[in-house]
């Protein structure tokens, strides 16, 4: 390819609005151009990049197995509705009305695609001989982000490899999800990315078990700890969330009476400050919802309102309504308590706000009485680790230096980017999708499901945003543009085209993708371009150099050149 016929328009200098420097690069070395807050169009250089980390994706995914499909990014809203998606979501996805004929259809732009997926395959599975089954797909997802921001690293338009898998056994989900996994590790190494796999929330998408794989970097939105030394490492906002998520067994009467705290005004906070001995600051609020219509004690640290989505998708439920009790958590010292209403046995849902959960109180069963001094591990239980310790560290105002987790070993925190997500669905779409299959004794069974994604426009993203110097972008041979730029030194000089072209004619026949700088620029110029869209190698023919029989070799990320002899140019350089 001539620069001359390109299109690569560079900026000497940074576009005011562009704050980081992935941001500022990216503009810079005329890979992308925004066409408004949110949605970038990618210019022949960003695309080139985009469609070899794509490729890169496509060979990884297609070696565990997992078979690559296409679905529509528009969807009917309905499948939203069953899922519970579409409140989930909220006002991120993207819905709106359209006519056809006479009447309206409601529909939606895919933010990511398992209802899509889910619907497709209860039409198509019906026996565990079908399973264990991998699709994919590279894709544009719509997201109607509250702020996008940062340049291609969060738009409301972007491309994503999403991946669905279908089992009829939890050991056959856990076998896939390793082999995707170790997939994403390659991918990310084949880009050159530095990555830390890290726990994480499963958020919108639900489910019991997720990694996010992040780029560490001062401006990535998510904070991680990790530890060196046990490799521990976990997204904070999966603290926030639910780490501790409890499912309580209702108590009963059976509490001796000088356990029972007496409550004379349920919903005062002066009476339970009273009765807890502690400030009104010192409490917490616990709401009680109906989610599908079972009442569930949550607790709460912020505004519930703000919060409700995420709290119907802790809890798995469709739908979840503010039940009229309102409590409060003494969290400073024990005990916890919960004020629920009179004979209300309902489930308890913790997260981690709540820096040890033992013990609580947790529910009336008798007018103005409370239970008192409920004991984890014989009235609830809450989930454990492998080795049957309780998941009870709170990471949230962990700090660097703390110890880690598993006992040996500090930790460090960092920022993020979220490049990757891998999940463990379980059932939660095949259950509201009504996604089969028949079992070994020919019981119908709800398919068990996994979900991957990887940001494909995050991953140039974060590489431009981690891999630059003071002259432009420092890209890998895998992902950058082109390999080779060479930069001709003199137009319309017979000597230096026929160097160029014979060197062309040995690269392209190598498969080395060329980009060739014939314009009628300074070398400064040319040199100073190269540098600034990150290509690995670049090879300067003409000037003194020609004349005395040479060219010279320069990567992007060594600071000397070499010179070599125009006759073994091309064997240097393949
Ligand atoms: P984030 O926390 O950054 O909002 P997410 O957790 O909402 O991301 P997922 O639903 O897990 O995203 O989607 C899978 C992958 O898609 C993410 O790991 C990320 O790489 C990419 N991605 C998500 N949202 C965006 C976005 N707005 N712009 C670009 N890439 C995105
Ligand atoms: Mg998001
Ligand atoms: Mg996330
Ligand atoms: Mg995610």
């Amino acid at each position: 390819m001539r620069w001359s016929q390109s299109f690569i328009p560079t900026l000497k200098e940074n576009p005011s609005d562009a704050e980081i420097p992935s941001h500022q690069l990216m503009l810079r070395a005329g890979y992308v151009r925004q066409l408004m807050a949110g949605a970038y169009t990618y210019l022949p250089l960003g695309w080139r990049s985009i469609r070899k980390i794509e490729a890169i994706i496509r060979e990884e995914m297609d070696a565990t197995g997992a078979l690559e499909m296409f679905m529509p990014a528009l969807q009917p809203i309905d499948l939203f509705e069953r899922t519970g998606r579409k409140e989930a979501f909220g006002n991120v996805l993207i819905n709106f009305n359209i006519r056809r004929q006479n009447h309206q259809v409601h529909l939606a732009l895919g933010p990511t695609h398992e209802e899509v997926v889910t619907d497709l395959m209860s039409r198509h599975i019906s026996s565990y001989r079908q399973l264990p089954m991998t699709v994919y797909q590279i894709q544009t997802k719509f997201r109607n982000e509250e702020r996008p921001r940062f340049g291609v690293l969060r738009t409301s338009e972007f491309l994503m490899k999403d991946a669905y898998s279908f089992h009829s056994s939890v050991e056959s989900l856990s076998e896939t999800y390793q082999k995707i996994y170790r997939a994403y590790c390659r991918i990310f190494a084949r880009c050159g990315l530095e990555y830390l796999p890290v726990e994480a929330e499963s958020g919108p998408i639900g489910g019991d078990a997720s990694h996010e794989f992040m780029a560490p970097a001062a401006n990535g939105e998510d904070q991680i700890v990790f530890c060196r030394k046990t490799r521990y490492a976990a997204n904070l906002e999966r603290a926030e969330t639910g780490r501790v998520r409890s499912q309580v067994k209702p108590v009963d009467t059976a509490l001796p009476a000088s356990e029972k705290l007496h409550t004379p005004n349920v919903g005062s906070i002066d009476a339970l400050c009273r009765l807890l001995n502690c400030q009104p600051t010192q409490l917490i609020k616990t709401l009680i919802f109906l989610a599908d219509g079972e009442p569930v004690a949550v607790l709460l640290r912020g505004d519930h309102e703000a919060n409700e989505g995420k709290i119907r998708r802790a809890l798995g439920a469709k739908t979840l309504e503010m039940a009229d009790a309102a409590t409060v958590f003494k969290v400073s010292s024990a005990p916890i308590g919960f004020a629920g209403p009179v004979g209300l046995k309902c489930r308890f849902v913790a997260d981690h706000d709540i820096p040890q959960v033992v013990p609580a109180v947790v529910g009336a069963n008798a007018e103005d009485y409370h239970l008192a001094n409920v004991v984890l591990g014989r009235d609830f239980d809450l989930p454990r680790t492998a080795e049957g310790e309780y998941e009870t560290f709170d990471l949230r105002n962990a700090a660097a230096g703390d110890p880690s987790p598993r006992g040996e070993g500090t930790l460090e925190l960092v920022h993020g980017i979220e490049v990757g997500h891998v999940f463990k669905l379980g059932t939660k779409y095949s259950v509201s999708l009504n996604a089969t299959y028949d079992d070994e004794a020919a019981t119908r069974q709800p398919l068990i499901m996994g979900c991957y994604g990887i940001g494909v426009n995050r991953i140039l993203a974060s590489m431009a945003e981690t891999k630059f110097d003071d002259n432009g972008l420092v890209l890998p041979l895998s992902i950058a543009p082109y390999s080779v730029v060479i930069s001709t030194i003199g137009v319309n000089d017979p000597a230096v085209d026929e160097v160029v072209n014979q060197l062309e004619k040995e690269l392209t026949a190598a498969g080395v993708d060329l980009l060739i700088d014939d314009r009628d620029q300074r070398p400064g110029v040319k040199f100073k371009d190269a540098d600034l869209i990150g290509i690995p190698l670049r090879v300067v023919i003409g000037g003194k150099g020609l004349k005395e029989g040479q060219v010279e070799l320069k990567w992007r990320h060594l600071p000397e050149a070499s010179k070599i002899p125009v006759a073994g140019a091309a064997g240097a350089i393949l």
